[in-house]
């Protein structure tokens, strides 16, 4: 599971990142049995938040990417972000990645300004997709990668 971040600034009104899920099985995986959870904490409080898939190059593009914004608790978390595939998306071969999949989220009004600092899976430190441990992945609904705050 590797990560990067796009928007680094400590404060910001439009959370961005992107990541790369990476098969180091021995079979083929469909990327509708993934999930990829980014845990924060929302400073927007009671304001509806919105998700944008800015780009993947799975098949169906955007349209195959499916989200769903959770409570939570742990360090530096009290919300995830999860975001999945439909069956349109295809599988990872053994060995294969399912490429850069860029993530996006800010309150529907676009008012709340969030502090990244204190998110559990924000790491300015990533500029370029690198493994990290602080989002996690589960297959068919087991943590397969990562910590959980
Ligand atoms: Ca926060």
């Amino acid at each position: 599971m590797q990560y990067a971040v796009i928007e680094s600034n400590g404060s910001t009104k439009d959370i961005k990142y992107k990541f790369n899920i990476v098969n180091q099985g021995t079979v083929s995986v469909p990327l509708s049995e993934l999930k990829v959870r980014y845990w924060f904490t929302d400073e927007s409080s009671s304001s509806q938040l919105d998700f944008v898939c800015d780009y993947t190059a799975v098949p169906g593009g955007s349209g195959s990417v499916t989200h769903s914004f959770s409570a939570a608790s742990g360090m530096n978390a009290d919300h995830y972000l999860e975001v999945g595939f439909l069956a349109a998306a295809g599988s990872i071969a053994m060995g294969a990645s399912s490429g850069e999949v860029q993530a996006r989220f800010h309150s529907s009004n676009f008012q709340t300004v969030f502090t990244q600092a204190n998110d559990y899976s924000f790491d300015p430190t990533k500029t370029s997709f690198q493994d990290a441990l602080t989002v996690t992945l589960y297959a068919n609904g087991t943590l397969i990668w990562g910590t959980e705050p």
